[in-house]
């Protein structure tokens, strides 16, 4: 508006002439059409010219009125003008006062006529249409102040007679300026009652503070919008919130649930339901997830139902492979047929087994047998010349063949069905020897072995295989062992009917040589007579070993039997005594015997205890240097009666000890000489069987043998009998002891 009326065409002439009227003339439609409050036009000299103003509040055109003579040449502003100061933003300047009684934001600028300044003209506008505007434009209380903090106006309507209470204290005006009204100080302030929230702050013009200018709003407002904004966004973040929840809780349950049933169904198949399907035909990715458990459920189910067949099928095999060797005995058919029923007993799909065994020497594979038909019907053919046969035995697994490959025929032209085109052949190995084959045929049906073996029934088959092989073999080696042990039986026989008779013709011209001799000894003259006891003691000897001859080979055939009777020891100690005394007198030995007063009679078979003694002292004799001492004795002992018989003899080593109870064992000959016993030992005449007798008898008896001896010293024998023998052990006793010396 300034510029306008600075510049209208005519202004600065009329203001330069002090025409009046014509400036009036002139600034009247500018005014009107700016809507400003109030212009005045101040001449070079100070003296004023024309102002036309509008009373405030007012927006008619009709309002505007013409002052004159109105004294505004002491202003600041127009002093400033009119001495023509120009700051960085010009030659305007403004002001924030009064001029009469209007308060008013006032604006001036030179009016200029040849570059000389003709005149100023001030343009303004009342501060209380100013703050209405400001007041519309911010929706609050606004308050217009002085630099010294007292208020000009305000839009707060019970205070606008009251603008001392709205006045800014003077403690707050530094920090307000120096802040530059970047952080107001904030000013409670009552008005209509009613508690507003003053904010202060510098009313800036062409760069310099004029005055201040406040904001005020009701606190309660500012409180109240606070809260009420926060519980206003409380409410709706609960509300999202429950939304929230509540969608993702709907859609969880739905997934979850068809989740949770998935895996029920996934634990029950696992627990082995095969039965189980979901069912469930969604589209979505569980749909399709429950599509593949099915899927996999349905293929388990078909794979567990086979894998349980072959299972049951191979449990059969194995069972049936240990039923072989349970089943079969040690004869050979009865081995074959357990073999055969085995097999088709598992394997019902096998119409025909039939087994070769191989004939080693011959090379020759000869059916053995065959289920259900004889072997007769089957070929045998040479190991060596079917040589696809040939080859399956030496790989030693059981295979799948076409009946085609072999030239032999397998089934002699006849076989089972039409069908059978192939056999499944197990090598019969026992050990590391290979001792035939069995060949597994198809049924009428058709349904064959599979041209493929799987590995498990390989190896079942296989250990089945072995089974039977074994259990043949053993049957086998069981057969040849019998064999030779009738052939052996028979050898036995006639050694013993050899025995007995030879023992028997010997006994008795042995008995006339004995009884002869005697009766000569006792008529001979002295000198013959060393001679014919040498004959009575040799005759003696041979007597004594074919006694011994006979008693072992009836203790073997176990055939001997105590024929027991009550018997006085005492007396057949003496008897015996008697009998040897001459022996060992040529000997030089003082054979002396000791019994004991109170000695019961026992109950003995009194031959064989005869013979016990006449070994043990004839041995005495036999092992004691020339010149020893012999002593028997008898005592009471508890329940047996005690005998021993003791020289001064060559002894025994310990480890002879041990020993010398066993058939045909004697010291050796060395190892007696060094105890100057040359001509005894192996050459005594003995054969190494006294002792085995003595021994057996003894156990027959139920008494003990043992003797303590040392070398070079002399042996003692010791020998206990039972009191009473206890007859009803006597038959097992004969059992035991005949096994026990086979
Ligand atoms: P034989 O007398 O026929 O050789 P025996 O069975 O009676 O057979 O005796 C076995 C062996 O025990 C004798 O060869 C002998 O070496 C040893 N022997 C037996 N009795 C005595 C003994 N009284 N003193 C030393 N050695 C003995």
């Amino acid at each position: 508006v300034i510029r306008a009326v600075a510049f209208t065409e005519g202004v600065n002439e009329a203001v330069a002439t002090n025409d009046q009227a014509r400036l009036q003339a002139l600034l009247f439609p500018i005014v009107a059409n700016s809507k400003v409050d109030r212009v005045d036009i101040v001449a070079a000299d100070g003296q004023h010219l024309l102002t036309l103003s509008r009373p405030p509040g007012s927006s008619n055109v009709q309002d505007y009125a013409v002052i004159k003579g109105v004294n505004l040449s002491e202003r600041t502003i127009v002093q400033k003008v009119l001495s023509g100061v120009v700051d960085e933003l010009g030659d305007k300047h403004v002001e924030l006062g009064a001029i009469d009684q209007d308060q008013l934001f006032i604006t001036a600028g030179p009016i200029q006529q040849n570059g000389q300044v003709v005149g100023v003209v001030l343009v303004s506008s009342h501060v209380q249409n100013l703050l209405r505007l400001l007041k519309q434009a911010t929706f609050s209380e606004i308050t217009l102040y002085r630099l010294d903090g007292t208020a000009i106006r305000t839009t707060l309507p019970s205070l606008a007679n009251n603008l001392d209470l709205l006045t800014i204290p003077r403690e707050d005006i530094v920090p307000l300026l120096a802040f530059e009204g970047s952080a107001s100080p904030r000013r409670p302030v009552m008005a209509s009652n009613r508690e507003y929230d003053v904010v202060p702050s510098i009313f800036w013009g062409r760069g310099e503070p004029l005055g201040f200018y406040s904001i005020a709003l009701p606190t309660e407002n500012i409180v109240a919008r606070g809260s009420s904004a926060r519980n206003q966004m409380a409410a709706i973040f609960i509300v999202a919130l429950l939304l929230v929840f509540g969608i993702g809780l709907v859609t969880s349950r739905m997934i979850t649930g068809r989740v949770q049933y998935l895996m029920e169904n996934a634990i029950a198949v696992a627990g082995g339901d095969f039965s189980r399907r979901t069912e469930m035909r969604a589209d979505d990715e569980i749909g399709s997830l429950a599509r593949s458990l099915d899927e996999m459920t349905a293929n388990l189910a078909e794979y567990t139902s086979a894998l349980e067949h072959k299972i049951s099928e191979l449990t059969a095999l194995y069972e049936s492979s240990t039923a072989v060797t349970v089943r079969s005995s040690l004869n050979l058919n009865h081995v074959l047929d357990a073999v055969t029923t085995s097999i088709a007993e598992v394997m019902p799909d096998i119409g025909q087994v039939v087994i070769h065994l191989l004939d080693n020497e011959n090379r020759i594979l000869a059916p053995i047998a065959a289920s259900p038909r004889t072997a007769n019907g089957f070929p045998s053919f040479t190991f060596s010349e079917s040589g696809r046969i040939d080859n399956i035995l030496t790989q030693a697994k059981p295979q799948v063949i076409q009946l085609a490959e072999i030239e032999t025929d397998l089934l002699n032209g006849s076989p089972p069905s039409e069908a059978s085109t192939e056999a499944i052949i197990l090598p019969l190995i026992a050990g590391q020897e290979t001792i035939g084959m069995m060949s597994l045929f198809a049924v009428t049906n058709g349904m064959g072995p599979s041209t493929e073996l799987d590995e498990n029934s390989q190896r079942l088959l296989g250990t089945f295989a072995n089974q039977a092989a074994i259990a043949i073999k053993n049957a086998q080696l069981f057969e040849a062992t019998q064999k030779a042990y009738e052939e052996l039986q028979q050898l036995d026989q006639l050694k013993t009917e050899f025995i007995n008779i030879a023992a028997h013709e010997l006994r008795t011209p042995l008995g006339a040589i004995l009884g002869h001799a005697s009766s000569v000894e006792k008529r001979a003259p002295p000198r013959l007579q060393k001679y014919i006891s040498f004959i009575t003691i040799s005759a003696l000897r041979m007597r004594t070993m074919i006694d011994a001859m006979l008693t072992i080979q009836r203790l073997d055939a176990g055939t001997a039997f105590l024929n027991v009777s009550p018997v006085d020891i005492g007396s057949v100690l003496q008897k015996l005594a008697n009998d040897y005394r001459p022996m060992a007198e040529l000997e030089g030995h003082v054979l002396n015997l000791h019994l004991a007063d109170d000695i019961p009679e026992i109950e003995v078979d009194s031959e064989k205890i005869g013979l016990v003694f006449s070994n043990l002292i004839s041995n005495a004799i036999k092992f004691t240097p020339e010149e020893g001492h012999i002593t028997i004795s008898a005592l009471d002992y508890g329940d047996s009666i005690l005998i021993t018989v003791e020289d001064s003899g060559i002894g025994l080593a310990p480890e002879d000890q041990a020993q010398i109870f066993e058939r045909f064992y004697q010291v050796r000959a060395e190892d007696m000489a060094q105890f100057g016993m040359l001509g005894v030992g192996a050459g005594h005449g003995g054969i190494g069987i006294g002792l085995t007798i003595v021994k057996h008898l003894i156990d027959l008896h139920q008494g003990e043998v043992w003797v303590e001896s040392e070398r070079g010293k002399g042996s003692t024998f010791f020998v206990t009998l039972p009191k009473k023998i206890s007859a009803e052990t006597t038959e097992p006793m004969i059992e035991r002891i005949s096994a026990q010396y086979p």
